[in-house]
């Protein structure tokens, strides 16, 4: 396995592929690789011959005092777990690499990075289209796979390949969550023992809901009490936000109609969780 730092390098390695008719498929990532980001680099087997991911803790999608500086990091570990994975590059490259003196362009896509994670964190979603629409012109990728863990995110990229033309197929991964429930991340690793007992309440509520949704239940307001509840306000477990949306539209929902996610942000200590579930109705 290869590991590129230079984007001019990159580059012309996924010419070489393109030139002779190998498909390309990535996976990016922020590293601190856990067994949902090896179950996308699986995936994307399926979508290439050559299976490029990218390590890049990248600032501009981080707002002012959040965790940037302190985002767990190991390469050695993620080049071993990566390799294992059969992965042929990984593309790792410095900040100054990726954003040299004078840079100065973002891509920003609108409506669908307003709710959700977009309230609460303003800038966070410019940060990850520039980022992701960099890597496509570094990578020349074919396919690239993202997880359905960041709903949002999939949902932001989606609108920008399609808007902006980009030749990639955008494909969506469930979520890898672990044997108790909790959905796999990187920040799992900043929880203590009880914070990550306490994580557990997102999983559940999300369990709570469906139950709920499959019972009969469509009106979004008793579903969503149960929910607050379920999570609770109180001690280690702060709610950011708990809401029902379009799948698609990220609109918002007050009556179930259809397949409707359900996205929670909470935080746990410090530590900011993400997770959510598209609920199905009950059949009639
Ligand atoms: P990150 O390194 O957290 O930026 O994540 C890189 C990619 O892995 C993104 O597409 C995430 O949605 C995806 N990912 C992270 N955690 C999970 C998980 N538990 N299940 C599925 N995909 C995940």
């Amino acid at each position: 396995m290869r590991i590129i730092e230079r984007v001019s390098e990159m580059q012309q390695q996924a010419e070489a592929w393109r030139h002779v008719g190998r498909r390309i498929a990535l996976v990016p990532t922020m590293g601190y690789l856990h067994q949902g980001h090896l179950t996308l680099m699986r995936e994307a087997r399926n979508h290439g011959d050559e299976i490029v991911v990218s390590i890049f803790v990248n600032p501009t999608q981080f707002g002012p005092g959040e965790d940037f500086e302190r985002y767990p990091r190991d390469m050695d570990r993620d080049r071993h777990l990566a390799e294992g994975a059969g992965v042929g590059v990984v593309f790792a490259p410095s900040v100054a690499e990726m954003y040299p003196d004078g840079y100065q362009t973002f891509v920003e896509v609108m409506e669908v990075t307003r709710p959700l994670c977009g309230q609460s964190r303003p800038t966070h979603f410019r940060g990850v289209t520039t980022v992701v629409a960099k890597l496509f012109n570094i990578v020349k990728p074919h396919a690239a796979v993202f997880g359905e863990k960041d709903f949002q995110q999939l949902a932001v990229i989606h609108r920008m390949a399609r808007d902006l033309n980009m030749d990639v197929q955008v494909i969506g991964h469930p979520i890898v969550r672990e044997e108790d429930g909790l959905a796999m991340s990187s920040r799992n690793a900043y929880l203590t023992g009880d914070q990550r007992a306490a994580a557990l309440r997102l999983s559940r509520a999300l369990d709570e809901a469906e139950s709920m949704a499959l019972g009969g239940e469509t009106r979004g307001a008793v579903i969503l009490e149960v929910v607050r509840e379920q999570l609770g306000s109180n001690g280690e477990v702060r709610i950011d936000y708990a809401e029902l949306r379009d799948p698609e539209t990220l609109k918002s929902v007050d009556e179930m109609k259809g397949p409707t996610l359900l996205a929670l942000a909470a935080f746990v200590g410090r530590t900011r969780l993400i997770d959510n579930r598209v609920l199905r109705c009950r059949a009639r």
